[in-house]
């Protein structure tokens, strides 16, 4: 498994208990991918980077939602209408669905070849060190334009298919304020595309309110995410830039909001996050995607179910069909 987000752990977990041999290699410092949390190094939470929150719609996920609420990894955000969140942090989630699975974080997949029957995997390591490993197949689970450059060369159909979706970046602002915040809502959506709507900045989160967190009574921890055109238009911008052009706009922003000036002074720690591939565009029509000949198999958020937003659920749902696709080609 190349990829140790939602879709290739949902995988990966559903191929372990059904007994099937599955080593996870994610080249993260942890695993997560899109859904991971933004710690110190010493290991002290900042705020959910990725997505801050996810809905459950389809049955199947809707079980495996309860499953989590009931170990204690996950609970409803009422801040948020009602959607998920991990608890204590958005991580907790992966972690969980890693336990008693062989995942090894800090491991980049540099190339893969065959070799007679089976795969070849160059894997990069943390520590400078290269390794090969050795299987007889590979589940992809990372970004569409990465899955190409590992396995185009092997299956021209995968290839055209990975090639043809479209990601969108945003940038990721993490802030923390000398401000209790009386009045601004758990979650907002401020750049809706409405005439009201703001030019830069689409979503304010506050990511102290989730359950499970622990909240000062002076303090917020805001997690901005810019809207998807400016972070287009603005992709390349310099990261302090980044940082001081968000910062400043959300000071004004909040101001306005709240009714009183919000000085610099106030500002407390910043970091800026840019994801280069955060959501896709539009979904591909099937569930995952499958090249029996070179044994290979797709999976990823985005990989749609007809009608529903791509996201957690659709990452969850597509590393689970490809596992079922794997068991019944493996028998
Ligand atoms: C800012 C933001 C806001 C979001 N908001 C929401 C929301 O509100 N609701 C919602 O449902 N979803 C939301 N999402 C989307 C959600 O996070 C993703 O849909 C989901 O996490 C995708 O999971 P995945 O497994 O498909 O991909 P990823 O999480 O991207 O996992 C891919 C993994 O592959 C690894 N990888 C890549 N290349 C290699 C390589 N060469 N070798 C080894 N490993 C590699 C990466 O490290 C990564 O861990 C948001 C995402 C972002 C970024």
């Amino acid at each position: 498994m190349i990829g140790g987000g939602i879709s290739g752990l949902s995988c990966a977990s559903m191929l372990h208990w059904t007994g099937i041999n599955v080593r996870v290699l994610d080249q993260g410092y942890r695993i997560g991918g899109r859904c991971t949390t933004r710690r110190t190094l010493e290991g002290e939470v900042i705020a959910d980077l990725g997505a801050p929150c996810f809905d459950a719609d389809v049955p199947v996920f809707i079980e495996q939602v309860k499953r989590w609420v009931d170990s204690g990894v996950c609970a409803r955000w009422d801040g948020a209408g009602g959607a998920f969140v991990g608890v204590p942090t958005m991580d907790a989630i992966v972690d969980s669905m890693a336990q008693g699975i062989d995942v090894r974080s800090g491991c980049r997949v540099e190339r893969v070849f065959r070799h007679d029957r089976s795969w070849v995997v160059e894997v990069e390591r943390r520590d400078g060190a290269r390794v090969t490993e050795r299987c007889e197949r590979i589940v992809l689970a990372t970004h569409p334009r990465e899955s190409d450059r590992l396995i185009g060369e092997h299956s021209n159909t995968l290839s055209l298919m990975l090639g043809s979706v479209e990601t969108r970046c945003v940038w990721v602002l993490m802030m923390r304020i000398n401000d209790p915040l009386e009045g601004l809502p758990a979650m907002v959506d401020v750049g809706d595309g409405s005439s009201e709507s703001d030019e830069i900045i689409a979503r304010i989160i506050r990511d102290d309110h989730k359950p499970g967190r622990s909240r000062e009574t002076d303090s917020s921890t805001l997690v901005i995410h810019a809207r998807e055109d400016w972070s287009a238009a603005n992709r390349e911008l310099d990261r302090v830039e980044a940082q001081r052009v968000l910062t400043q706009h959300t000071r004004s922003l909040l101001s306005s909001m709240l009714g009183h000036d919000l000085d610099d002074q106030r500002i407390g720690d910043v970091q800026v996050h840019r994801w280069g591939s955060a959501h896709p565009v539009e979904g591909l029509p099937q569930r995952c995607e499958t090249d029996d000949d070179a044994r290979i198999v797709v999976c990823g958020d985005a990989f749609g179910w007809k009608g529903l937003p791509l996201g957690v659920q659709s990452a969850w749902l597509s590393g689970r069909a490809s596992a079922m696709a794997l068991i019944e080609t493996t028998g």
